[in-house]
């Protein structure tokens, strides 16, 4: 049930819990409604999970994490501490509700009623972000190159065969190549390959951090109030929060508040009403400073779950999933394997001087962000859980917040990520 929202519409002053890309784009998309915003992190704009991901704009992701047959696939998550999808033993009581939903997620029928809703929010990404970027004077930060994803086993091949068709379903472009073709396009590529897809309407920026600051600093130019602190309350008022609470004391008034706090949304939220079953993926990258390939597009792995994306200051390999907790150490040696994963597609890669990163992907079991209203507390709204795409929905996500906080009604339906769905 959603509580009646006593003054929508009409608030004025808003606070904005979290600068990720989440969090910056939300900022943006209020301020271009006239609304006095402050923007509160406890570290600079961009350092949190939106610092280190693989740079993808999607244009394929209509596809949950939780396909059918991932069942059968967790006992090799849990033997395998080092595949791409891995399970640490001891998070598994503290995970199996998560894990219970997640599976539940996979049905047949919830798989296509996902696939639609994230269909519909993948339409408006690109658009909702050129707004944000042609504002800001940046549209070239976002180039749209296609990606390759290469198979190196028979398995690997079949399951991307198989997603195919759901892409196909959708309209999604896909476009099976030869190896040949594929290594004309891009001639790093290993022969040894036993299949290449390309998906011509991927994008990706061409540096994901830089993407975020010079976003934020837009947001600054306008009028907008960074605030760094860190949050640990509210003051409530039956109009919802009345103050966000700093832990140097601070008390910053607003008349409404939208947490985008990534991965700790739930911890910075609690008192707001959130409560949904967010929990953690951890992912890895390595960047190369002198990869000493020159890459046009990404290219992604079938079997090893990481993506290759040129950057404007290098190559990054990033992801692999490990289902763990936030804040848990960096296991390094994931890197070892993705490191030898990403030379069986690109062989000559040169990972001298790489750079290490370890990141807390904010995943819902269902693969659908939380975007919406609190239902508890009127004047709050949640812009988390974004998972794998939180960089390709960021900007819609806030042009969605910026609605509902107007009540207007968003162009992409918002039902489907409403946080009173569990
Ligand atoms: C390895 C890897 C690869 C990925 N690749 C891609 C990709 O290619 N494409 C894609 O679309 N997505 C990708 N993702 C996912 C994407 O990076 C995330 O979904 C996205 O960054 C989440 O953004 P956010 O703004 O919600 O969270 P964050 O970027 O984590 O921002 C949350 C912010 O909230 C702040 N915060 C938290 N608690 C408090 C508090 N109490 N007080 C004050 N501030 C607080 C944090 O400091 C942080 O800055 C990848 C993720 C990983 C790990």
């Amino acid at each position: 049930m959603v509580v009646a929202q006593e003054s929508e519409g009409t608030a004025s002053r808003v606070a904005v819990v979290g600068a990720g890309i989440v969090g910056v784009c939300c900022a943006l998309y209020l301020q271009r409604d006239g609304r006095q915003v402050t923007l509160i992190d406890r570290q600079e704009p961009g350092q949190g999970t939106s610092y280190g991901n693989a740079a993808i704009i999607s244009g394929t992701g209509v596809m949950p994490v939780a396909t059918p047959g991932i069942l059968a696939d967790v006992p090799g998550m849990l033997m395998n501490p080092q595949g791409p999808l891995a399970i640490r033993w001891q998070y598994l009581p503290r995970l199996a509700p998560w894990l219970f939903r997640f599976v539940a997620a996979s049905k047949p029928a919830r798989v296509e009623e996902i696939s639609k809703a994230l269909a519909a929010l993948l339409a408006e990404a690109r658009p909702a972000f050129k707004t944000l970027l042609d504002a800001a004077g940046a549209p070239d930060m976002i180039v749209q190159r296609g990606l390759l994803t290469t198979s190196t086993t028979e398995a690997g091949l079949k399951s991307i065969e198989k997603k195919r068709q759901l892409l196909e379903r959708h309209g999604i472009a896909v476009e099976r190549l030869t190896i040949e073709e594929a290594r004309q396009m891009e001639p790093g590529l290993s022969r040894d390959l036993t299949g290449v897809h390309h998906y011509p309407n991927n994008a990706h920026t061409i540096q994901n951090y830089r993407l975020v600051t010079l976003l934020a600093e837009d947001f600054v130019r306008n009028g907008g109030r960074l605030q760094r602190g860190n949050v640990v309350g509210y003051d409530i008022g039956r109009a919802g929060p009345r103050a966000v609470k700093l832990e140097d004391g601070t008390a910053l008034d607003c008349d409404a508040v939208v947490l985008a706090a990534g991965a700790w949304s739930k911890e910075a939220g609690r008192a707001l009403g959130a409560t949904q079953p967010l929990d953690t993926e951890i992912g890895y990258h390595l960047t190369l400073p002198d990869p000493a390939l020159q890459l046009r597009r990404p290219i992604a792995s079938a079997e090893g779950a990481f993506i290759c994306t040129p950057l404007e200051d290098g190559l990054r390999i990033g992801g692999t999933v490990e289902l763990g907790k936030l804040g848990m150490a960096p296991n390094w040696e994931r890197l070892r394997i993705l490191r030898q994963n990403a030379a069986r597609i690109l062989p000559d890669l040169n990972f001298e001087g790489a750079s290490r990163w370890q990141g807390f992907r904010p995943s819902m079991p269902d693969s659908l962000p939380v975007i919406g209203p609190s239902p508890s507390l009127p004047n709050t709204y949640f812009a988390f859980g974004h998972g794998h795409l939180g960089l390709t929905f960021g900007a819609v996500t806030g042009r969605i917040i910026a609605d509902l906080a107007a009540g207007r009604a968003p162009t992409v339906d918002a039902t489907p990520f409403r946080a009173d769905r569990f």
